[in-house]
């Protein structure tokens, strides 16, 4: 008497797409996990009774808030701020914050649902959410940043908390952002409460290995896909799009672990190094000195910088993308796999498009998806909380190894749950209907 697994996901779709007009990435997130889950809908029948997908493709509550700050001139300026609290089935709301130019709702909505699933992957009481704003922090001076901040801070707090929402970084949100966010919370509530917030600088409350978190854990995934072959990233060469924080991190780990990375990039263009990027200076220049990745050829003349090149067209073993969504077409996926490109593992979120992860998976690439890959830094913030809660600071090595365990885990889940549901080798269907059981079961659990 239950209504067919298939006709329940092609109807919660086209729902999503009427009441949500516009939100193509949220659009695309959605279909792609949904695909997944017509498997699992067919093996338990009640979820289609219980109208699971239904409820968690509608956002438990929205939030979208005016930013007014000003410049150093003078100027006043007008942003919009969003927090979408997607889903608190597994744990108080989690997930970062994004400032940058192209933020609006589908973007964040398209973060937040991802965020769900990722969040349950990791093992932790995590719940799914994300925020951010259309606000560009490129060329801005550190007072304006902080005066944004503070601003954004000053309508935000009222939603947050350590047992009910928090945030990190994401693109454009760094250690320097949450400081001027953190400061700001403690301010207007008159609390020290380190758990409101993740991604905190190790002097007051934050965890070490947070910065490399994201980068570290999408190589210790990648590790474990290739040991299942009998291989490793010893001798391979690799290429990682991207320039910031998930790219920075994952180039030291591939490094350490043997493998080299001749190609790096930003929004302007892409450096090709055929020695290895020069991580320490690739540091001082993005880190340190906030500079463009132009500049990385003036210390290290050998690279070469190419303006609006394509990251996707220089041959490699293994490609990590690491920039944003979507960068990933299926022109170039086509490319990566006639140069020779046998894995892709996403340090961004869904950087590529579903043209693209179709034309991998014909080809054989071992394809891991952003919601397993990249889900150290989320596991990450989770251990930071755990030592806010404890008043604890954990050593280097303390975190790195529960990372490097979370990692091997959630590889273990996604590698099994795909096996079990007849997919084997599967990663995109592996870790949806792995996240998705686990927030369905606590779903289920609590009632309507
Ligand atoms: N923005 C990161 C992500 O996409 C981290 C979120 C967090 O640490 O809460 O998972």
């Amino acid at each position: 008497a239950y209504p067919d697994a298939q006709d329940v996901v092609e109807d919660v779709y086209a729902e999503v797409v009427r009441r949500n007009p516009g939100e193509v990435e949220f659009h695309q997130a959605v279909h792609e996990v949904l695909s997944s889950l017509v498997l699992a809908l067919e093996r338990y029948p009640d979820l289609r009774h219980e109208r699971i997908l239904e409820r968690l493709c509608e956002p438990e509550r929205q939030i979208i808030f005016r930013v007014t700050w000003e410049d150093d001139r003078g100027q006043v300026h007008v942003n919009r701020g969003f927090r979408v609290e997607f889903n608190s089935a597994l744990g108080p709301y989690k997930g970062g914050l994004r400032f940058h130019p192209s933020v609006y709702l589908g973007i964040i909505k398209f973060l937040g649902f991802e965020q769900i699933f990722k969040n349950a992957l990791t093992g932790l009481g995590m719940g799914g959410a994300k925020g951010g704003s259309d606000f560009d922090p490129k060329g801005k001076s550190d007072r304006e940043v902080m005066r944004f901040c503070q601003s954004f801070m000053t309508e935000l707090y009222r939603h947050i908390g350590e047992h009910t929402d928090v945030p990190a970084g994401d693109i454009g949100v760094g250690t320097r952002e949450i400081g001027y966010l953190f400061g700001q919370y403690k301010r207007l509530t008159n609390r020290y409460e380190s758990g409101v917030l993740t991604g905190k600088g190790v002097d007051w409350g934050g965890s070490l290995v947070r910065t490399e978190a994201t980068g570290y854990g999408l190589v210790y995934f990648v590790e474990e896909m290739l040991k299942m072959r009998g291989e490793s990233l010893e001798g391979k060469t690799c290429v990682v799009s991207g320039a910031g924080n998930v790219a920075i991190y994952t180039i030291e780990k591939v490094h350490q672990l043997g493998g080299k990375v001749v190609a790096c990039s930003d929004s302007d263009g892409v450096v090709f190094d055929e020695q290895g990027i020069d991580v320490p200076l690739l540091k001082q220049l993005k880190e340190v000195e906030r500079r463009r990745l132009k500049d990385y050829t003036q210390y290290r003349p050998q690279a070469k910088y190419t303006p609006k090149g394509n990251i996707w067209k220089i041959p490699c073993d293994v490609a990590f993308p690491c920039a944003t969504q979507n960068e990933i077409s299926g022109e170039d996926a086509a490319t990566l796999v006639r140069n020779g490109c046998r894995v892709v593992a996403e340090g961004a979120n869904m950087p590529t498009t579903p043209e693209g992860v179709r034309i991998f998976q014909e080809a054989g690439v071992l394809y891991a998806p952003g919601k397993a890959a990249n889900a150290g830094g989320v596991a990450t913030s989770g251990l930071e909380m755990s030592q806010n809660a404890s008043r604890e600071q954990w050593d280097f090595e303390t975190v790195d190894q529960k990372l490097r365990k979370i990692m091997q885990n959630i590889h273990y889940q996604v590698y099994t749950t795909a096996e079990a549901f007849g997919v084997p080798g599967n990663y995109v269907h592996g870790a949806n209907i792995a996240g998705f059981l686990r927030v369905a079961r606590a779903m289920l659990a609590m009632g309507l």
